[in-house]
């Protein structure tokens, strides 16, 4: 994972670049940006996205290295497991000490997790879950903004409350507005990574939707994801060619009958077609799924999980489903905070090395202390929305969404704020 700090260039072979953060190696693709040895860049999600000077470099690195060492140190004491974090059950205690040991818990394994009630348990597989998170991945934490340039959508999605059917009053962004949301997020916050959200068949024809990811790369230094829904394979080709790295693109639930009935019309197998032909193209991947689905089983989402690892995922997306009032599912409950937690440990119990994991909006939106008590589960990214306010509401998936009507600069001062209190260090969110 790289840091939103400078880091120095070692060397460059072969379109790869050797790049250092305090010492720290990593490698990112420089396709973007010409480098030699001793320049200064910015990475996200292994790409340089930007040189910068050495001047300013320079600058941010000396106001940066002691605080980003006193949040390692912060992350690293609150991390750490002691004598209290054994269990007196023995299957449990058997599981978390492979898992810390990088044996992946089994099918049947992983459903026990799942299925723990005493809540001494569920808190010892978080536990273990934060101990692997700080092992693999240590104190960083993805920020990436989103923005949602349309709500315009073709599908009919049994829980969504912007599916064709809903009723939604519709908006769609024009091509100055995103550029607009756009730079104010990368110029004025310093975000380094933005996904870009749409509904399906989202008011913009394909060359429209790739002038605005052209537009977005050649004007800033950004990272772009798409989640514009099943775009086509001509379509992933021709936005990847545009600039767009990476696809936000859930499969919602790995139960190929539960989908067929939640998405009339459509079938799992299209979408993860979707998702393995992005991969083999290049494209980084977030996908996962609902949590509570009415009709999903718990063997679901440990099937949700190991799916999501077998799509190469780099971040793993898994939010509880929340009721909207004008959809057929209204009247059902949203899950319980601590089986989104469950998913969530067990998602990085399973994946410990690999993956990226979301604490969503969603979640945010269920309970107003997921982002601290996600992000000590195994959770290690946020997403903060850069959508003009005045769309912000009408981006209506579920009622109440977090943050419906926090303008940028309070989300960030707050996502900043929490984090320091964690000992966390944004990956993408900079420093100007
Ligand atoms: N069109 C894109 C797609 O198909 O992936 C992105 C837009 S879609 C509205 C974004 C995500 O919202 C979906 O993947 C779904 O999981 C989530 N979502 C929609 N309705 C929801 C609800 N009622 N509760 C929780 N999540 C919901």
């Amino acid at each position: 994972m790289c840091y939103t700090i400078p880091a120095i260039v070692e060397g460059v072979h072969k379109g790869k670049a050797t790049i250092s953060y305090f010492g720290e190696r990593k490698e990112a693709i420089c396709e973007f940006v010409h480098l030699s040895p001793g320049d200064y860049v910015y990475a996200q999600g292994g790409y340089v996205v930007e040189k910068i000077s050495p001047v300013q470099a320079q600058k941010t690195l000396k106001a940066w290295k002691d605080v980003f060492f006193e949040l390692r140190k912060i992350d690293a004491v609150s991390a750490a497991l002691d004598s209290s974090d054994i269990s007196s059950n023995r299957i449990l205690q058997g599981i978390l000490e492979r898992a810390r040991k990088n044996i992946i818990p089994s099918k049947e394994e992983a459903l026990y997790l799942l299925n723990l009630e005493d809540a001494q348990s569920r808190l010892l597989v978080r536990r273990s879950a934060n101990y692997l998170r700080q092992q693999y991945h240590n104190n960083s934490c993805c920020v990436h903004g989103i923005l949602e340039i349309s709500n315009i959508c073709a599908r009919d999605c049994g829980y969504c409350g912007i599916s064709s059917s809903s009723g939604a009053v519709r908006y769609r962004m024009s091509l100055d507005e995103i550029i607009a949301a756009a730079g104010e997020a990368i110029n004025k916050f310093g975000f380094k990574s933005l996904v870009l959200q749409s509904g399906e068949e989202c008011g913009y024809s394909l060359d429209e939707l790739v002038n605005i990811v052209a537009s977005i790369k050649k004007k800033f230094p950004v990272l772009i994801f798409i989640s514009f829904g099943e775009i086509g394979i001509k379509g992933l080709k021709q936005l990847y060619a545009a600039g767009s790295r990476g696809l936000l693109l859930r499969f919602e639930t790995s139960n190929p009958a539960l989908y067929k009935k939640l998405h009339p019309g459509c079938n799992l197998d299209s979408r993860l077609d979707h998702l393995r032909a992005a991969y083999e193209m290049g494209y980084l991947i977030i996908t996962g799924g609902l949590i509570g689905l009415p009709g999903a089983t718990k063997e679901d989402l440990v099937n949700d999980i190991i799916l999501t690892s077998s799509l190469h995922a780099e971040m793993f997306s898994f939010g509880p489903f929340l009721p909207h009032p004008s959809t057929l599912l209204a009247a059902f409950p949203a899950p319980a905070e601590q089986d989104v937690l469950g998913v969530l440990s067990l998602a990085r119990l399973m994946c410990a090395e690999k993956a990226k994991i979301l604490v969503t909006t969603a979640y945010e939106t269920l309970s107003s202390s997921a982002r601290q008590n996600g992000l000590i589960a195994g959770g290690n990214s946020i997403m903060v929305n850069v959508t003009p306010l005045k769309y912000r509401s009408l981006y209506n998936i579920y009622p109440h969404r977090a943050h419906e009507d926090e303008t940028l600069a309070q989300q960030v001062r707050q996502a900043l704020a929490m984090l320091k209190s964690l000992g966390r260090g944004p990956t993408d969110l900079g420093s100007n």
